[in-house]
């Protein structure tokens, strides 16, 4: 069966809506654009490259924050959660704020001026983005991407910390 499902992602203010078929396994799944309400950031680019580019810098985000907890061992804390299994989380108000500047260029804040925050290597989150751009397919316009759409298009994000 399909299913449409609606996507706000926490990047920026589009309005996503895929595709996708209940009766593929997840792992298999394709991702089909169905409909997209630009913000104004994506405003300029046609549905298909804004679909793919909200996505894409979310995913980016994610990826970032969880690659500067893994490399600043001060900022995080393991804890057990309600089903007895322990996670490695933020400690309150360490995790940094990820956002995009109007250029797109991502742009690191910290909650707490004394933190000290090394950033990953670039490539380790490039890298990591590639893979998790290509195991989620997505089919936009009749077109499979399964990898980073940004780097297809000779774009690329950069990253600056706020001191
Ligand atoms: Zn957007």
């Amino acid at each position: 069966m399909k299913n449409i499902t609606t996507w706000r992602p926490d990047t920026c203010g589009c309005v996503l809506q895929y595709e996708w078929d209940t009766e593929v396994p997840a792992e298999e799944r394709t991702h089909t654009m169905h409909s997209i309400s630009k913000c104004p950031a994506h405003a300029h680019l046609p549905d298909h490259e804004a679909f793919m580019e909200a996505t894409e810098e979310n995913k980016h985000k994610n990826i970032l924050k969880d690659e500067i907890m893994n490399h600043n061992p001060h900022l995080r804390e393991t804890v057990v959660n309600e089903q007895g299994e322990e996670v490695v989380q933020y400690k309150k108000g360490h995790d940094p704020d990820v956002l995009f500047d109007s250029e797109r260029n991502i742009d690191v804040r910290k909650k707490r001026k004394d933190l000290e925050i090394i950033l990953p290597d670039e490539s380790l989150v490039q890298s990591r983005l590639e893979q998790a751009m290509s195991d989620m397919k997505y089919k936009v316009d009749g077109v499979q991407y399964d990898a980073t759409f940004k780097s297809q298009k000779g774009k690329s994000t950069r990253i600056k910390l706020q001191k």
